[in-house]
């Protein structure tokens, strides 16, 4: 036997063809980072900073342009938490959890999305990937023209893998469907999701299911190269007449490094975004204020389980927004076996409802309170107007409507309001520098150089779930960038 085997050639050594990975995702150090001069530096990996990264590296391959990232946060996880059975399977616990996210200020309502997950990927490695895109009415309420939108819209949905999958098309899915088009509510649809189901490619890369902005670095780094640290807070921006020229950014214990570009991207989330604008002076009426989001209300139905066939499959259905109708709602399966013992089937409803951009709701620096880094805390002043009040009251009366089309009743508990979700708009993009932070592609105005892509720039953007508005407008700065360049 010993013979035969040493008669073969010993196979070649595997092929190794860049430097070797010490962390699932190539690392540079702070101090590397403060010795080059960065052509573009994007602050924060989450869903508006991801979709940056990603579009500035198909964009600048093989220009030898230099492209930096700082995130505050540490490597948490490696991908949507969706993705991990054990986080998934404990998601509120995980979440929840003071070490993992922290609400923001002393006066802004503790909801899930004003809430911060610093981290690399930002919030994206939790968000539900609901995707909507705006409609044409809504869109006639931004600054970008809509055919421009709908191209950013085709480029997002396409690396994000935004689909209506077959794989909902489950008997409950189809049934209540076909309900709801029968009965008068024919825009009800499959709910766009950011959610991989083609079959893994055995052999090749295997693709992650559940889409985080983890995907957005990877699809960059498979582009080109970007040096990229983690726990590297930026704390304060840094300019030369006038134009941008740098960031202040601190180490978990404090050392301060001074990192230089020509261009730099704020992608810190809406809060931190604001902050370091704010704490910084950079000038301009808006900024910090028209703070937007939604009304968030949840109903609850029962339709009668006796009419179903014996296996259901997942419920994920949407009735969209329109020009009539200024609120969107998420239809969803609820598990309750009391219910299902009396023959019946919970249906839930998330009504999100579209809040006016208004002056006085904004996000401004406390004037005492500061954190481990020097930096004023953050707080909110935000209340519901009466066009809100009147969305909100509207969606309490259709959800008569809608129960009654999927041949069910509303049923307690009573409609509940979380206020104030999806929080979005204190740095919008506008024409006009006295009710907007940023110029149509971005940019602050009266600061050359200095960009913001994330949900802190989002104009009126009606009832549709943000994200996938978010990445396609920082897609379109990076082309503008780019562009530029
Ligand atoms: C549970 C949950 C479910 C959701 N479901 C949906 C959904 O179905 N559909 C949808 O459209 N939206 C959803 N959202 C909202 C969505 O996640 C956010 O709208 C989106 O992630 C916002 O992107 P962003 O870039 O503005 O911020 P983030 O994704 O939060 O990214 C900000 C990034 O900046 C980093 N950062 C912060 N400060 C600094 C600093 N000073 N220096 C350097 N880096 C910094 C953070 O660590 C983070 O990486 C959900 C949110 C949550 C929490």
């Amino acid at each position: 036997m010993k013979e035969r085997y040493e008669s073969f050639p010993p196979c070649p050594p595997p092929v190794v063809t860049g430097p070797f990975m010490d962390q699932f995702i190539p690392l540079t150090s702070l101090e590397q980072m403060s010795s080059t001069e960065y052509d573009v530096l994007v602050v924060g990996t989450g869903g508006g900073g991801g979709a940056a990264i990603w579009r500035l590296c198909q964009q600048l391959k093989g220009t030898g342009k230099k492209i930096g990232v700082v995130e505050a946060g540490p490597i948490m996880l490696q991908t949507h938490s969706y993705n991990l059975p054990t986080v998934a399977q404990n998601f509120s616990n995980y979440y929840y959890n003071p070490k993992i996210t922290k609400p923001i200020g002393l006066t802004m309502p503790d909801l899930r999305d004003s809430r911060q997950a610093i981290a690399l990927g930002g919030k994206t490695l939790f968000w539900d990937m609901v995707t909507p895109r705006m409609p044409p009415s809504q869109i006639a309420e931004t600054p970008v023209p809509y055919n421009e939108m709908q191209t950013y819209y085709n480029i997002a949905e396409q690396i994000m893998k935004v689909n209506k999958p077959d794989a909902y098309d489950s008997p409950l899915s189809r049934i209540l469907l076909n309900r709801f088009w029968e009965n008068g509510v024919p825009e009800a649809e499959i709910t766009p999701r950011a959610i991989n189901f083609e079959p893994v490619n055995y052999g090749g890369v295997n693709p992650t299911v559940y889409f985080s902005s983890i995907s957005f670095l990877a699809g960059g780094l498979e582009a080109r190269p970007f040096d990229l640290a983690v726990q590297a807070r930026a704390v304060q921006l840094l300019g030369d007449h006038g134009r941008i020229a740098g960031v202040k950014v601190m180490t978990p214990d404090k050392k301060p490094y001074i990192l230089r570009a020509k261009n730099i991207i704020l992608s810190a989330g809406i809060f931190e975004t604001v902050r370091l604008l704010l704490y910084s002076g950079v000038q301009g009426r808006a900024l910090g204020h028209y703070l937007i989001g939604h009304s968030y209300m949840i109903f609850s139905t029962v339709i009668n389980r006796r009419d179903l066939p014996a296996t259901l499959g997942p419920l994920y259905l949407l009735i969209p927004q329109t020009a009539d109708r200024p609120y969107q709602m998420q239809i969803y399966r609820r598990q309750n076996e009391m219910l299902e013992q009396k023959g019946e089937l919970g249906i839930g409803f998330s009504g999100y409802g579209k809040v006016e951009s208004r002056y006085e709701n904004r996000l401004y620096l406390h004037p005492h309170l500061k954190d481990e880094y020097g930096v004023p805390l953050l707080q909110a002043d935000f209340s519901f107007s009466e066009k809100d009040r009147a969305i909100m009251a509207r969606m309490a009366q259709d959800i008569h409507q809608y129960a009654a089309a999927i041949g069910g009743r509303v049923a307690p508990p009573d409609p509940c309001l979380h206020t104030l979700d999806h929080v979005a708009g204190v740095c919008r993009m506008g024409i006009d520098p006295a009710n907007s932070g940023t110029d149509p592609y971005g940019q602050i105005h009266g600061v050359p150089g200095l960009y913001v892509a994330d949900a802190s720039v989002l104009p009126p953007y009606g009832a549709v779930n943000p994200t996938l508005t978010i990445a396609a407008l920082a897609i379109r700065t990076a082309d503008h960038i780019a562009g530029q360049m």
